[in-house]
C-alpha cells in the first residue's frame, strides 16, 4: 500500500518479513522521494548523521529522497529540524520494530528521539 508523499505514516505498518541489508524504513523506495513522493532522481540520506552515520547505514536507517527535500528546499531535511526530528522518530519506530530495543537504540545512536513530542 503506497501513500506516496505523506511525510508522517500511518502507525498501521504491519510487520513485514523482509531482510534489511537495505533500507529498513517501510516504503522507502529508490526513484521516489520518501518525503513528498515525487518520483525521478534520488538521494540516499542516513538518517542519523556525523558520529551516527555508521550506524545509519549498518542498520538500514536510510530513506532516498528527492533534491529538494534534500538539500535544497527550505524544508530539506539538512536545513529543516523539524523535519530531520520527524525522519528520526520515524527511524527509531523502525529500529525498535525489526532491530532492538529502545535501550538498544539509545546506547547506539546515544539519544531517543521519541521522548520528546
Ligand atoms: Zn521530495
Ligand atoms: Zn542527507
Amino acid at each position: 500500500m503506497k501513500q506516496g508523499g505523506l511525510l508522517f505514516p500511518k502507525e498501521s505498518t504491519r510487520k513485514k518479513r523482509k531482510k534489511h541489508h537495505k533500507s529498513i524504513i517501510d516504503r522507502d523506495m529508490k526513484n521516489q522521494c520518501f518525503i513528498c513522493g515525487k518520483t525521478g532522481y534520488t538521494e540516499r540520506h542516513h538518517i542519523y548523521g556525523s558520529a551516527n552515520r555508521k550506524y545509519s547505514e549498518q542498520y538500514g536507517l536510510t530513506v532516498y529522497l528527492c533534491p529538494e527535500c534534500h538539500r535544497t528546499s527550505d524544508i530539506a531535511v539538512h536545513r529543516n529540524k523539524e523535519v530531520r526530528i520527524t525522519l528520526q522518530r520515524i527511524g527509531q519506530r523502525a529500529f525498535e520494530e525489526k532491530c532492538g530495543s529502545r535501550e538498544q537504540f539509545v546506547k547506539t545512536f546515544g539519544k531517543n528521539y521519541l521522548e520528546e513530542e
